[in-house]
């Protein structure tokens, strides 16, 4: 039964923050802005956070919302990759705790529990729409919502007592091993293992690609195991089924029909914000690392005198949350994705045998949302000379229209 909350209206609190949504982003950012002293409250459903949140540790480095030490239910100084041949590879890669999450970034915040019907009657100065993607709030900006032709990841996991025997019983991000088994799923995918709070999560995967039902995945992931999919359901201790958009839009300023002379603006955050990385659908560092600079921008216009400029205030922060440099970094990432999603199985395992075996330092930056986007240029091009002819060619022309795009000709 889907728990009821009470309606939230936004026009019985006179605050100068509201952040609608509890999830990740939201307490983040609502727990930043309570730390610097603003009049903020948290709003939202208060659901469990029951998905598994992975990420690599460093990522979280110099990350001020919370301990970032303090957070891991597991942390691995180095993962298994396969594309075709079994690698390590040496970066430290936590899986969170998200209950030590949660409540560190709940921690001071005032926290009022329902579901908030709509944003247009506010009191508040500023609101922020931290509800997911696409958003929770029933008179948001539809020009955001899922356009047709996104990228989906999607994903089945099942979580089982104990590791398996063999490669999948050991930590691993990529498992791009072919399943062979004869199926009706294009994409390529692969197994996602680590250990969780209640057993051990083994998660096939197709990166990003056209939405398919996660439970189509199941063949593939019982044939990797050796077993028919009755025997993996019926020993299964839960199963996690993931659908992330990748090509969410990203907004820059407020929509036409939320125009501010019309009395009302939101400004996007987290996930609701399309701030998930196009090329592994993560975002919880992401939302982790902007919440300083979104604060200060969030801060700095609560702390200006003279009269209220509601428009001012909307546009600073809404260009906190994407200030211009990052947006050219993500059509970088979004020609990345065009490319990802391009590629068959074997050009994907080429694909990121060349991307891993570039210096650390260099796909790591690749995988933040926040790499300027000169160096991110820079990572693109050693990995375009990294990679064999073929993979060139189709890096080329795959889709020459948003390559030139990108090169901004
Ligand atoms: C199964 C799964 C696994 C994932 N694993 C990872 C991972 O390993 N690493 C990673 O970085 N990312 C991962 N992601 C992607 C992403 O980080 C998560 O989706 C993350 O939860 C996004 O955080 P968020 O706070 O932006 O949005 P959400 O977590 O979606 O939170 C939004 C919140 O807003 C609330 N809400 C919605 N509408 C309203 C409303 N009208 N009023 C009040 N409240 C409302 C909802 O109840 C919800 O709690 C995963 C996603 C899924 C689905």
């Amino acid at each position: 039964m889907p728990r009821t909350v009470p309606a939230i209206h936004l026009s019985e609190h006179a605050i100068d923050v509201a952040v609608v949504g509890d999830g990740p982003a939201g307490s983040a950012l609502a727990r930043q802005l309570t730390l610097h002293g603003a009049d903020v409250v948290l709003f939202g459903e208060d659901r469990p956070w029951d998905a598994t949140y992975t990420t690599w540790v460093d990522d979280l480095d110099g990350v001020s919302v919370i301990d970032a030490a303090a957070i891991w239910l597991h942390r691995f100084e180095s993962v298994a990759v396969d594309f075709g041949w079994p690698m390590m590879v040496q970066r430290s890669y936590g899986v969170i705790d998200n209950q030590r999450l949660r409540s560190g970034l709940r921690d001071g915040v005032a926290h009022d529990i329902g579901r908030v019907v709509s944003a247009s009657d506010t009191r508040a100065r500023i609101v922020i729409d931290a509800t997911g993607w696409p958003s929770g709030l029933d008179d948001a900006d539809r020009c955001l919502v899922e356009r047709d032709e996104m990228a989906w990841q999607t994903a089945i996991g099942v979580v089982v007592p104990e590791p398996p025997e063999g490669p999948l019983g050991k930590p691993t991000v990529m498992d791009f091993s072919d399943p062979h088994v004869p199926d009706d799923v294009d994409s390529p995918t692969f197994v996602y293992a680590f250990p969780v709070v209640d057993g051990w999560l083994i998660e096939e995967t197709v990166l990003a690609g056209p939405a398919v039902d996660p439970d189509s995945l199941l063949p593939r992931l019982a044939s990797r195991l050796g077993e028919s999919v009755e025997h993996l359901l019926e020993r299964a201790v839960r199963l996690e089924r993931v659908r992330i958009p990748m090509g969410a839009s990203v907004q820059t300023r407020p929509g036409r029909r939320h125009a501010p002379e019309a009395g009302m603006a939101t400004v996007r955050f987290g996930a609701a914000a399309g701030m998930i990385h196009p090329a592994t659908g993560y975002s919880i560092a992401s939302s982790l690392r902007a919440v300083d600079r979104v604060a200060d921008a969030v801060i700095k216009r609560l702390d200006r005198s003279g009269p209220a400029n509601h428009a001012a205030d909307i546009a600073a922060v809404s260009d906190a949350v994407w200030p211009r440099s990052l947006r050219r970094t993500r059509r970088l990432h979004d020609f990345g994705l065009e490319v990802l999603v391009g590629l068959d199985a074997a050009e994907t395992r080429s694909f990121f045998q060349a991307f891993f075996e570039l210096p650390v330092n260099q796909w790591g930056a690749y995988l933040r949302i926040d790499t300027p986007p000169g160096e991110l240029a820079r990572i693109m091009s050693s990995m375009f000379a990294q990679a064999d002819w073929p993979l060139r060619l189709q890096l080329v022309t795959g889709n020459p229209r948003s390559l030139l795009a990108v090169l901004g000709l």
